[in-house]
């Protein structure tokens, strides 16, 4: 009798062991699968003027462009052409034309107008943070999947996509949202479009030593 005891407890208790072990199964799957998600955003990359080092750059927005939308144009010497710098170090996750090209060239500055972004470039930082760059002249320099470093060239300014004139458009987002840009550690001061206004800043996107 006793044995036909011991074994119907050890029938009994197996089950309870499985389901026990199986919760903890679940819980840790659950908590692995949403630790990222809850964490929320890294801290801000020290993101520099994506142009060359020591560069003067008129920074700026204007009604009906978007709050934290920066246009940049240079305060000496031609937009057309000038480098395009990674503003800091990343995956490249698009690269190509967003919307369509237009026909607007150095030669032809005002020539047809596209749509969108033209020839542009994505980055992810990691940490949800990105930066995009668009408008370019040609065909971007670097390709989906590259891994980019601060200071890396992206591409050419110009004038591709819906551009009025030779600029780089440029934005930072934190987990997919624009957020005010910031360069060098301080804030730009571009954060509202109700009247169009500008600030000049200076690049310190430099080589580090
Ligand atoms: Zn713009």
């Amino acid at each position: 009798m006793s044995t036909y005891t011991s074994r119907g407890a050890k029938k009994s208790n197996t089950p309870a062991v499985l389901a026990i072990l199986g919760a903890s199964l679940l819980i840790a799957i659950v908590v692995s699968v949403l630790r990222p998600a809850l964490a929320g955003p890294g801290p801000r990359p020290l993101f520099q003027l994506p142009v060359a080092c020591g560069e003067v750059w008129q920074l700026g927005t204007y009604p009906g462009h978007d709050d934290f939308d920066v246009d940049m144009f240079p305060t000496e010497g031609e937009a057309w052409g000038r480098p395009v710098y990674a503003s800091f170090g990343g995956e490249v996750i698009e690269s190509g034309i967003n919307g369509s090209l237009g026909g607007r060239t150095p030669d032809r500055p005002d020539g047809p107008l596209g749509r969108g972004g033209g020839y542009w470039v994505k980055i992810d930082h990691g940490g949800d943070w990105t930066t995009q760059y668009l408008h370019m002249l040609e065909p971007p320099m670097v390709a989906v999947g590259d891994e980019v470093t601060q200071g890396q060239q992206l591409g050419k300014v110009g004038s591709t996509g819906r551009s009025g004139a030779p600029h780089l458009h440029y934005e930072q987002r934190r987990d997919g949202d624009k957020v005010e840009t910031w360069f060098d550690g301080v804030p730009s001061g571009i954060t509202h479009d109700d009247a169009e206004y500008t600030v000049t800043h200076t690049s310190d996107n430099c080589p580090k030593l």
